[in-house]
Formats: C-alpha cells, sequence, structure tokens
C-alpha cells in the first residue's frame, strides 16, 4: 500500500445492534467511512473516520448544480474470511469518466484503491457471508466549494461509505416500455453515474409504478423505438436461443455486469448479439413466442428477471422457463465473485 491513510475508529461499533440474517438492502451502514478532500488544486491525504454526518455551507455547489456522481460495487467474504472485490478498477475508471463529463477532479486511482482496501480491513466483521448478501460500496465525489456562481466548484470531497446489505429485488418484476420520457439524450451525461440522471428518472417512475408496473424500460430520447435500458440497469432480451444487448453510447451506461455476463454467456456457448433492438421487435417476439427472456443486470441485482411488460395499451407476460439464461448466469456470475468458481478472467481481487 502506498497512499498513508489516518484512522480515528469508533469508540463502540454498532455491529451488534444489526442482524445479518435479515438485511435491507443499502440503509445499514457499516462504522466508518472513508474522505478524502481536494483543496487548492490537489487531492489531500485520505483518512478513515467514524461514519457520520458531514457539513457544508448551504451555498456548497453540490445543492445549486448538482455536481455529484456515484459508483456502486460490492465486497465479498468467502468461507475461509478472504475479501474480495469484482473488477474495481473498472469502477474506479468510470467514476473518473463521469468525473470528467461533470469537471470534477479525477480521483488518483491509488487514493481509490488504497483507500477502498483499508477501509475493507477495518470494516471486515461488517461484510456478509450469507448467501446472496455482500457489502455494497458506495464511493462518490460531489462539489463541495462554495459559491452562487453557475461554475465548476473550487474544492470537491470523495468518500466511500459501505452498507452490509442483502438481495437487491424480490418478486416478479413488471416493466413498462416508456413512450414519452427519457433518461438520457445524445451529447448529454447518460453515460455517466450523476446524481441528476437518477433524480429524472423518478417522476416516469413514479407514474409507471401509478399504473402497476415496478421499473420503466427507457427507450431512446428521439424516436422511442428502441429499448436501451431497465430502469437504473443494462438490459437483455432473449429471443430464442438469442442473448441480446443495447451498444453502450452516449445514452446507455457502460455496466460492468453488463460487459461480465456477455464475456460469459459468450464463453459458455450461448449466441449474443450487441446490437439496437426496437420496441416493435419485442413486442413482434412476445406475440409470436420467440420472446423469452427479459432482465436487468447491475451490481445490485446482479441479474433482475422480467416477468411482463406493458407497451402501450397492452401487456405481455413472459413464459416461465426451466433453465432461464438469468438463472444460470446469475449463478455464474456471482460464484465468480464469491470465489466459489475459477475465475479465467482475473476479475477477482483480494483486498
Ligand atoms: C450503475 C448502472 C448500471 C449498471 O452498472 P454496473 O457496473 O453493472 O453496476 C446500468 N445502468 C445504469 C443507468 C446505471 O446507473
Amino acid at each position: 500500500m502506498t497512499t498513508s491513510i489516518a484512522i480515528e475508529r469508533v469508540e463502540t461499533s454498532k455491529i451488534t445492534a444489526v442482524d445479518f440474517d435479515n438485511l435491507p438492502f443499502g440503509s445499514v451502514y457499516s462504522d466508518h467511512m472513508l474522505t478524502c478532500d481536494f483543496v487548492n488544486g490537489k487531492w489531500q491525504a485520505p483518512k478513515i473516520e467514524p461514519f457520520a454526518p458531514i457539513s457544508l455551507a448551504p451555498s456548497a455547489k453540490i445543492f445549486h448544480y448538482g455536481q455529484s456522481i456515484f459508483e456502486g460495487m460490492k465486497a465479498y467474504k468467502d468461507a475461509d474470511n478472504n475479501i474480495m472485490l469484482f473488477r474495481p478498477l473498472d469502477n474506479c475508471k468510470r467514476l473518473n469518466k463521469s468525473a470528467q463529463r461533470l469537471v470534477i477532479p479525477e480521483i488518483p486511482e491509488e487514493i481509490f484503491m488504497d483507500g477502498l482496501k483499508a477501509l475493507l480491513e477495518v470494516d471486515s466483521d461488517w461484510i456478509p457471508t450469507n448467501d446472496g448478501s455482500s457489502l455494497y460500496i458506495r464511493p462518490f465525489m460531489f462539489a463541495s466549494g462554495n459559491g452562487f456562481h453557475a461554475s465548476p466548484a473550487d474544492a470537491y470531497k470523495f468518500i466511500i461509505c459501505t452498507a452490509p446489505s442483502g438481495a437487491y429485488f424480490g418478486g416478479k418484476v413488471k416493466v413498462l416500455i416508456e413512450e414519452k420520457y427519457a433518461r438520457a439524450a445524445n451529447g448529454g451525461v447518460g453515460y455517466a453515474k450523476a446524481g441528476g440522471n437518477y433524480a429524472a428518472q423518478f417522476y416516469p417512475t413514479q407514474l409507471a409504478i401509478e399504473k402497476g408496473f415496478n421499473q420503466v424500460i427507457w427507450t431512446d430520447d428521439n424516436t422511442h423505438q428502441f429499448i436501451e435500458e431497465a430502469g437504473a440497469m443494462n438490459i437483455f432480451v432473449r429471443i430464442n436461443d438469442t442473448l441480446i444487448t443495447s451498444p453502450t453510447s452516449d445514452r446507455i451506461l457502460d455496466g460492468i455486469t453488463r460487459k461480465s455476463i456477455l464475456q460469459i454467456a459468450e464463453d459458455n456457448g450461448i449466441e449474443t448479439e450487441v446490437r439496437k433492438i426496437s420496441v416493435g421487435e419485442v413486442v413482434e417476439a412476445a406475440k409470436n413466442g420467440s420472446l423469452k427472456e427479459m432482465f436487468g443486470a447491475g451490481t445490485a441485482a446482479v441479474i433482475s428477471p422480467i416477468a411482463g411488460f406493458g407497451h402501450k395499451e397492452d401487456e405481455f407476460e413472459l413464459p416461465v422457463l426451466e433453465k432461464p439464461y438469468a438463472t444460470i448466469l446469475k449463478k455464474m456470475i456471482t460464484d465468480i465473485q464469491t470465489n466459489k468458481a475459477e475465475d479465467p478472467y482475473g476479475w477477482r481481487v483480494f483486498v
């Protein structure tokens, strides 16, 4: 480890109050957090300190101009107490790609990686070992500098918090193909994990929920004729035995789960296609029975199977399969993540 990190430990751990057999997702927080400030034109030394509220002036630019980005990743612990991350450098690189787009200074890779590993060592008891559980990790950066002038701030904060978490979604997910609103536009920030992207999703999602759906399938902003993402996840569609996903672009987030699933599927003899998927094609496939599966892919849920979808006034149910790709691929990827299977790709990183 090259980065020197001061550690201030909690006086009393909160861990005894946590029921590890009934963990929610992302709402119980571990004892510590990593913080690092960008001031006077450079990143200062990172610190580990007790998880606690932070103080900001009301004039902090994050509140006014939304310079805020984040990442989502997970840590796992195997039966021998090894701590593992999954492709963590990809998260660091993507955070910096988001940073560039929002004019936030990039975080040095050593601060991100060394800081994260040190935090996991300090809070290693917080990493759940139950099946399906993991330590959800939330790195984020935002403008802490002040001013009502609409320009980039002169100070930023990088924080990593963690939350021991159970499985993300439960039950059948019904989605609505969006025809009016858009998540992202050409030339916009859809490819970045920018906080504002999610704020903008809430309203159309709320309308879909009022109509009896759980999530929105985002379509392209221009024609609404091509499906792009499922909520805050990448989307996969299986027509006959071919697994299809949309190509990444300005508007589509380059998901680590998405690209891992594509690789695993290809290496296990599943035919894959990366191409635009039209709404008409999906509706037609649902009608003629060739639409076998749809699922979302992302770190939180890994794979979230879709049970049915709405399009205009029509609703379509997906068949219940004996061995869906969703189940097979989810097992393969989580077995690699949790050290239950060989990792021919070098994706697993031990802490
Ligand atoms: C985070 C995210 C994903 C999934 O990315 P992963 O790296 O697989 O977690 C997909 N779409 C959107 C919009 C996201 O924010």
